[in-house]
């Protein structure tokens, strides 16, 4: 790739030497260069956001959401040149590359279209009590490698139209669909409402501690969300964590064990596994486990594994080494203990993080496969006997992101659903998503809330004028 990344900074397009090498996973190889943010560029930075916050915030809320909307529109004028680069730094096949570049526009016009809540009474005495929300200065969105774009995107709509201004990082494993971005938006905004800096591991930390950044937006690990919570205590910074999942999905007696086999099937290998809301843990009643299991196996068998590039593929590479070597490890565990593949479990010789999805026979509650958030092409099938149990086995994770209930009984799969301790739960389906609707993790999947009023308000502080 010959195109020269930029960082934007204080509405400047920086052309800075590039030193941070960029991989493809399907190939190993370096596909690109991009700048690194120094700590004297991050001082500056935050410095310019902190001078456009006044204007910024005082900016009608209306003109703020139509910035958002026009970000939208450049997005999704340049949506194939994005998602051509989202699947080459990310792996993921075109057509779902392709899919995260509409969802972040979706993304940013769902947003533009909240409203921030306002209250104002007079008491018996005549006193006027009024509450509004505002703004809190500059915030520092951190995001995933799994979804650059779109996650991305939760974070930078609701701050901005709220009246925040924004420095912006993306992982260090897939920096280029996130600076283009940056290109893309440098004439929509003022100077330092919008900054995107790219930088390697010494990045993240230098934004949390940073004492000129008021909030930090972050999506990644739940090891990582407490290292952030960590370094955040000192100056006090308002935070949102989305952290990891280990989500259950909980399959009924007296669902279709074919149909809803080739559902999970996506619901849990999409983006080869590497989605914070994929079943991670599939529970099966015991009269339909070997249907289900037959043709769960079926699918992961027949499904194409290869380049993002390349017609067909449904499976993609693992996004990175270290997370490569991760998924192997909890592969080789599964051999090392026992357990029965029913599909994959080899991983082919490079080049490229491959892995064949791989489909695990009813291991042990307490195996590694079923306690540990994987991230990866490889899911267990649990064999159950009685709904109270598959709900306590559900609910006994440390893990309180996601859950599904599948069944041919919409009322039957609520009850269900209601028992489960989760921030969402799907019926008969898994990873949907709704700019307008909150998204939140519970127990060690993360703190406050994304998407909706509720992830909006987020990016606020009260303010109560008496009188
Ligand atoms: P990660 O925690 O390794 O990294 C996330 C981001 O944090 C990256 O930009 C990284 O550079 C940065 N970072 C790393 N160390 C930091 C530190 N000490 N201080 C500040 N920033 C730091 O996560 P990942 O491997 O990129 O993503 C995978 C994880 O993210 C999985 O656990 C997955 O479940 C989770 N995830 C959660 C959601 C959600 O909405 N809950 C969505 C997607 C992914």
């Amino acid at each position: 790739m010959t195109h020269a990344y930029r960082l934007l900074s204080n509405g400047q397009l920086l052309d800075l030497p590039a030193t941070l090498p960029v991989l493809d996973p399907a190939t190993e190889e370096e596909i690109a260069r991009v700048p690194e943010c120094t700590a004297e560029l991050l001082d500056a930075t935050v410095q310019a956001a902190q001078a456009a916050f006044p204007a910024w915030r005082d900016t009608p809320f209306g003109q703020r959401a139509e910035r958002l909307v026009a970000l939208a529109a450049r997005i999704k004028e340049h949506a194939d040149e994005l998602a051509l680069l989202i699947t080459r730094e990310q792996g993921r096949p075109l057509p779902m590359a392709k899919a995260e570049v509409m969802t972040t526009v979706h993304w940013l016009r769902g947003t533009a279209q909240l409203a921030l809540p306002m209250s104002e009474r007079t008491d018996a005495q005549g006193v006027r009590w009024a509450t509004r929300r505002v703004p809190l200065g500059v915030v520092a969105a951190i995001a995933p490698w799994n979804f650059p774009l779109t996650l991305a995107a939760m974070k930078l709509g609701p701050a901005l139209l709220a009246g925040n201004t924004l420095i912006l990082k993306p992982s260090p494993f897939t920096p280029l669909a996130t600076l283009r971005l940056g290109e893309l938006a440098a004439d929509l905004f003022p100077a330092g409402v919008l900054n995107v800096l790219a930088g390697g591991d010494a990045l993240g930390p230098m934004l949390t501690e940073h004492p000129g950044i008021a909030k930090v937006g972050f999506t990644g690990s739940t090891a990582t969300g407490r290292r952030v919570m960590a370094s955040a205590a000192p100056t006090l910074k308002h935070l949102t964590l989305e952290l990891g999942g280990n989500d259950a999905a909980v399959v009924l007696p007296d669902a279709d064990p074919v149909k809803t086999a080739r559902k999970l099937f996506m619901g849990a290998f999409l983006n080869s596994g590497q989605v914070c809301i994929a079943a991670k843990r599939i529970y099966v009643h015991e009269s339909i486990y070997d249907r289900f299991a037959d043709a769960f196996a079926e699918t992961a068998k027949a499904a194409k594994m290869g380049p993002g590039t390349q017609d067909g593929v449904m499976i993609g590479p693992v996004q990175n080494r270290p997370q490569y070597e991760r998924v192997k490890a909890l592969i080789e565990d599964c051999r090392a203990s026992g357990h029965r593949f029913l599909a994959g479990g080899e991983v082919p010789s490079g080049p490229g993080y491959f892995i064949a999805p791989t489909v695990v026979d009813n291991p042990p509650e307490d195996s590694r496969i079923v306690q540990e958030e994987p991230f990866g092409p490889v899911v267990p099938l649990l064999r159950y006997a009685s709904v109270d149990e598959a709900v306590q086995r559900a609910n006994a994770s440390e893990y309180g992101l996601g859950a599904s209930v599948w069944s041919s009984d919409v009322e039957a799969a609520r009850a269900v659903a209601a028992r489960l301790e989760t921030g969402t739960v799907w019926i008969n389906s898994v990873h949907l998503l709704d700019p307008q609707v909150p998204f939140a993790g519970r127990k060690q999947s993360g703190l406050g809330v994304e998407n909706g009023v509720e992830g909006l308000l987020e990016y606020t502080a009260v303010q109560t004028f008496v009188g």
